[in-house]
C-alpha cells in the first residue's frame, strides 16, 4: 500500500508543488483546507498544476486543535508536512497576534495532534531563513544564531524550537527545514519577486508604466520552490530527523532581480521602477545568504534551477496569464 501524507498549507505555493511531487511518488495526499468565502479562488494553484481532483481536502484549521486531532485520527498519515502559515512578513506587523496564532501556535497544535493520534508519523516543519533576521554570520548555516526581525520571524522561531523540542522530548521523527526564499510562477503577488515579474509584464503589455517598490538594496538567496519541496521530502526519508538549511548559496539584491526581469522583455528597469515608502518595513532584513552544505552532504540535495531560469520562467508565466487579459 502507498504512503499517506497530510499537507497543511496545501493551497499555497509550496503545498501545490509538494503535493504534485508526492502524487508522482504514489502517495495518497490529504490537504488541510481552510474554509472561507473565497473558496473558489483558493484552489487556483492546485488547478494550475492540474492536481486539484487528486487531493483529498480535509476541512480544518491550524488554530483549531480539535479539527487537527480528528483529521490525524481519520487519515492516519505516514508523513505530515506543516507548510500552513500567515507567511507574508509585512502583514505580520499589521496582524501580529493572528500571525502568532497561526504561524507559531499552529505548529504546536499540529505537533500535539501528531503526538496524540499518530506518533509514528514523520513530521516536517517549514522553518524560515527570516529567523536569521539581523544576521550574526555572513553566511548562515544550521548552527548560526537566530535574530528574528518581524512578528512573522518570531512566530517561526517558536515553531522551529517546538519541533526540536518535540523531537527531543517525545522522540517524534520531527525535522525542521530552514528554507531560504523560494519563488515560482505560483508565488503570491505580494512577494517582491512575483510583484516584479507581474509588473514587468503589465508594463511590457502597456497596461501600466511604473512599478512602485520598497527597499531595492535588500538581498535574498532566491531559489525555485519546485526544487525546495524535494528537500522537504528527502528530510522525511532519513532514518534520523534533523534540521537542514535549504538555499542556493548565492545572494542577489532586489535591484538586480529587477534588472534581470525587465531585461528579459527588453526593458530597462530604471525607466519604470519607483521607490515608495509604503513598501518599506518597520525593521528590515538586509541580507540573507544560506549555506546548503549539510543538505548536499546528508540528503544529496542541490538546487537545479538557476536564478536566470527562475526569472525567465516567472516572467513567461505572467506573460501567458496577462496576454489573454490585455
Ligand atoms: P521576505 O524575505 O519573506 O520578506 O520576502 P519578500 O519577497 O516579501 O521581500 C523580500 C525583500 O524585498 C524584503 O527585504 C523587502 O523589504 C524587499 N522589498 C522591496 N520592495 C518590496 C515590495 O514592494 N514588496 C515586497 N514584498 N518586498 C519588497
Amino acid at each position: 500500500m502507498g504512503k499517506k501524507a497530510l499537507v497543511t498549507g496545501v493551497t499555497g505555493q509550496d503545498g501545490a508543488y509538494l503535493s504534485r511531487l508526492l502524487l508522482e511518488k504514489g502517495y495518497e495526499v490529504h490537504g488541510l483546507f481552510r474554509r472561507s468565502a473565497s473558496a473558489d479562488v483558493i484552489g487556483a494553484r492546485l488547478r494550475w498544476l492540474g492536481i486539484i481532483d487528486d487531493i483529498n481536502l480535509q476541512d480544518g484549521n491550524l488554530t483549531d486543535l480539535a479539527s487537527l486531532i480528528r483529521i490525524m485520527r481519520d487519515v492516519k498519515p505516514d508523513e505530515v508536512y506543516n507548510l500552513g502559515a500567515q507567511s507574508f512578513v509585512k502583514s505580520s506587523w499589521q496582524q501580529p497576534l493572528l500571525t502568532g496564532q497561526v504561524t507559531g501556535i499552529g505548529v504546536a497544535n499540529v505537533l500535539e495532534a501528531v503526538r496524540l493520534e499518530c506518533p509514528e508519523a514523520r513530521f516536517y516543519q517549514a522553518s524560515s531563513s527570516e529567523m536569521y533576521g539581523l544576521i550574526q554570520e555572513p553566511q548562515q548555516n544550521e548552527k548560526t544564531p537566530f535574530y528574528p526581525r518581524s512578528p512573522y520571524a518570531v512566530a517561526k522561531l517558536y515553531g522551529h524550537w517546538m519541533t526540536v523540542n518535540y523531537r527531543e522530548s517525545f522522540s517524534l521523527h520531527a525535522s525542521s527545514g530552514i528554507l531560504f526564499n523560494h519563488e515560482s510562477p505560483l508565488r503570491g503577488i505580494e512577494f517582491v519577486t512575483r510583484k516584479i515579474t507581474d509588473g514587468v509584464v503589465r508594463i511590457k503589455l502597456g497596461m501600466q508604466d511604473k512599478l512602485a517598490l520598497g527597499n531595492l538594496d535588500a538581498k535574498r538567496d532566491w531559489g525555485h520552490a519546485r526544487d525546495y519541496v524535494e528537500a522537504m521530502w528527502l528530510m522525511l526519508q532519513q532514518e534520523t530527523p534533523d534540521d537542514y538549511v535549504v538555499a542556493t548559496g548565492q545572494t542577489v539584491s532586489v535591484r538586480d532581480f529587477c534588472r534581470l526581469a525587465f531585461s528579459h522583455v527588453g526593458l530597462n528597469f530604471e525607466d519604470h521602477v519607483t521607490v515608495d515608502p509604503r513598501f518599506m518595513r518597520p525593521a528590515e532584513v538586509d541580507v540573507l545568504l544560506g549555506d546548503p552544505s549539510k543538505a548536499k552532504e546528508k540528503l544529496g540535495w542541490t538546487p537545479k534551477t538557476t536564478l536566470d531560469q527562475l526569472v525567465a520562467e516567472m516572467v513567461e508565466a505572467d506573460l501567458g496569464r496577462l496576454s489573454t487579459q490585455s
